[in-house]
């Protein structure tokens, strides 16, 4: 067991690296999602950019090759030669008027060689070009020097921002230029197909000039508004180039500072969309035909707006497979824990066996001693009679072999002969009486037999017949005739029924009649009833005789012949019990239950 302070350090430490783990876990997610995200932005901009860029070439080319066609007309270079010729014009306004509708350019008109507009497809309108000066437009001086020319700008007379095409009108037949005509196309309609395209992207778009002004934007409020700080001689700059008309241009809200140059993936701008600022990955393109700078923005929000939800997912899991993976350890030790315990429990439950075996055989041993010191205490307490009993056949047999000797001197052989014939039967019966001790004080091996009753009475008798005798106690005993049988040690019954027997001799020595009755019975169980005549027991001692230790006879007595012989009996499956009878005297009776051969198999 690790002491309290140890548990406490150990968890603390636990805790902490649960923490660091998580906290990796976490900025690893956010590393991932934000490195995954951009790239996945950045590879769906560039297609969405190459996209955009190609329409926009697609909707300029349309119109490009126009002026050049309108060039070869040639009522083109006759109005510019002699622009006098009213009808000439007039046919002229009414044939770039139609081409006007068919192109479905939003102008179109002819200028003289010093840019006034000698003719225009708007010349019915009421901001009709035709009379206007246009030698400020760069479009006018690239195409006078013989040049195709590309500009946009927010148109002077119409305030709509427009794309134009210039081409020069040359005189027929030389190199000199008449003047020339310019096709201007309406740069919203092809924003607001743009702004639909981005819209189905789920991006914004602005188009830049050189000076990073926004001119065509997905967003009303970024038109005309500069990407880079205004200063007052970028302000007069514009305005001296007149391309955005009167318009003033403002100030784009935009942080960090935009970057032409900036590396790709790592253009994040917040922009001020309306009323909100997002935040935006600028990829960009140049356009260098149109002179435009084409921005997809990519709004960074679906990426900001999964992020929680992925670093809780992460959390979650990281959590999840830590609490399992400790839980997993907690059972792998308990179960270590309980493999232990369960292997020392298995073990001293073998030891505390094993004691518990070797205690029992010497409890057995002990016991057994103790019965047989009992047993060698009865006979002890019973020698004097018995060896009278030995020592009367002994003198008997002194006295015959005395007196054949006599007979033998006298030659009286047939007399001689009886009196050996005596002697053999008294040394018999000496035999006898001998081999009944021997066999009734040998140590008892505990070896369960069938053993017959009224035998086992018989033998037990002959132990105490010589102090009955001596005593000059009247014995009554009444054996049955049938084989009754019991199951047990033959010895240790005997033993029983000595030791009632010599106690009730006891008992009667200060009777004037002396009686032992002895009776058998059998009903469901055997019955052996030893009565005698003495004081009997008295009531106070009934239950105590029986306990170890218990005993009147302080001479004598060790005390431990009953609770012996209780033992016995018990382990016989039997009862031995005790009771006073009516005209005087102790009953003790044992119970034994019968033995039928067939009812018990060895064991
Ligand atoms: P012990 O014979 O050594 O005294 P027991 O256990 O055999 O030990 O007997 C215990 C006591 O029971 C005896 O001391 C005696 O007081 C009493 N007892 C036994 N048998 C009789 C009997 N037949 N009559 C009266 N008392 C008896």
């Amino acid at each position: 067991m690790l002491p309290m302070t140890q548990i406490a350090k150990k968890r603390l430490l636990m805790t902490l690296v649960l923490l660091v783990g998580l906290f990796v876990t976490l900025k690893l997610t956010y590393w991932v999602h934000w490195h995954q995200g951009t790239l996945a932005i950045q590879t769906q901009s560039e297609r969405q950019l190459t996209e955009l860029v190609n329409f926009l070439n697609a909707a300029l080319s349309r119109y490009e090759s126009i002026p050049h066609v309108l060039s070869t007309n040639p009522m083109l270079a006759n109005a510019l030669k002699e622009p006098q010729q009213s009808q000439n014009i007039h046919a002229l306004n009414l044939y770039l008027e139609e081409v006007q509708h068919i192109t479905e350019a939003s102008d179109i008109y002819l200028l003289d060689a010093l840019g006034i507009a000698i003719a225009a497809s708007n010349w019915q309108q009421r901001f009709s070009f035709v009379g206007k000066d246009f030698s400020f437009r760069p479009y006018y001086t690239e195409a006078i020097s013989g040049k195709l020319g590309r500009y946009y700008a927010v148109g002077t007379s119409s305030d709509k921002r427009g794309f134009y095409f210039s081409y020069p009108i040359y005189h027929p037949g030389s190199q000199g230029v008449l003047g020339a005509i310019i096709v201007k196309v309406d740069i919203a309609d092809i924003e607001q197909q743009s702004t639909s395209m981005a819209l189905a992207g789920q991006y914004q778009f602005l188009i830049s000039d050189p000076e990073n002004i926004v001119f065509i934007a997905s967003v009303d409020e970024w038109h005309l508004t500069s990407l880079t700080p205004l200063t007052a001689a970028k302000q007069e700059a514009i305005s001296g180039a007149k391309r955005y008309a009167e318009r003033t241009i403002g100030q784009l809200q935009i942080t960090p500072a935009y970057l032409d140059n900036a590396p790709r993936g790592n253009a994040l701008y917040h922009i001020t969309k309306g009323r909100e600022q997002a935040q935006y990955m600028d990829t960009h393109q140049w356009m260098s035909r149109a002179l435009w700078r084409v921005h997809i923005l990519t709004p960074m929000q679906p990426l900001n707006d999964a992020l929680p939800g992925v670093l809780l997912l992460a959390a979650s899991i990281y959590l999840l497979l830590a609490l399992s993976w400790l839980f997993s350890a907690e059972r792998r030790r308990n179960l270590q824990r309980m493999q232990l315990a369960h292997s020392l429990l298995e073990q001293r439950v073998q030891e505390r066996t094993e004691d518990l075996q070797q205690a029992n055989e010497r409890l057995k041993d002990t016991q057994d001693e103790l019965i047989q010191a009992a047993k060698l205490t009865v006979i002890g307490s019973l020698s004097a009679s018995i060896n009278h009993e030995l020592n009367q056949p002994l003198a008997a047999l002194r006295s015959y072999a005395q007196n054949t000797q006599t007979l033998l001197a006298r030659n009286m052989q047939d007399k001689a002969q009886d009196n050996l014939k005596i002697m053999i039967e008294l040394t018999d019966r000496l035999a006898d009486i001998v081999s009944q001790f021997k066999s009734f004080t040998r140590k008892s091996q505990g070896a369960d037999s069938a053993t017959d009753l009224a035998r086992c009475i018989t033998q037990a008798l002959t132990i105490v017949k010589p102090e009955i005798d001596k005593q000059g106690i009247q014995l009554d005993v009444e054996l049955p005739n049938d084989q009754y049988q019991v199951w047990g040690d033959n010895v240790r019954l005997q033993q029983v029924l000595v030791n009632i027997m010599s106690n009730a001799i006891v008992a009667m020595q200060q009777s004037l009649q002396r009686k032992l009755t002895i009776r058998v019975t059998a009903a469901d169980k055997f019955s052996i009833r030893i009565q005698d005549s003495g004081p009997g027991v008295r009531e106070s001692q009934m239950e105590k005789i029986f306990e170890p230790y218990f005993t009147t006879n302080e001479r004598h007595g060790l005390g431990l012949g009953l609770s012996i012989s209780q033992r016995i009996i018990e382990s016989m499956q039997g009862q031995i019990t005790v009771a006073n009878a009516p005209e005087g005297g102790a009953i003790f009776q044992i119970n034994l239950p019968i033995y039928l051969l067939e009812e018990r198999l060895p064991q």
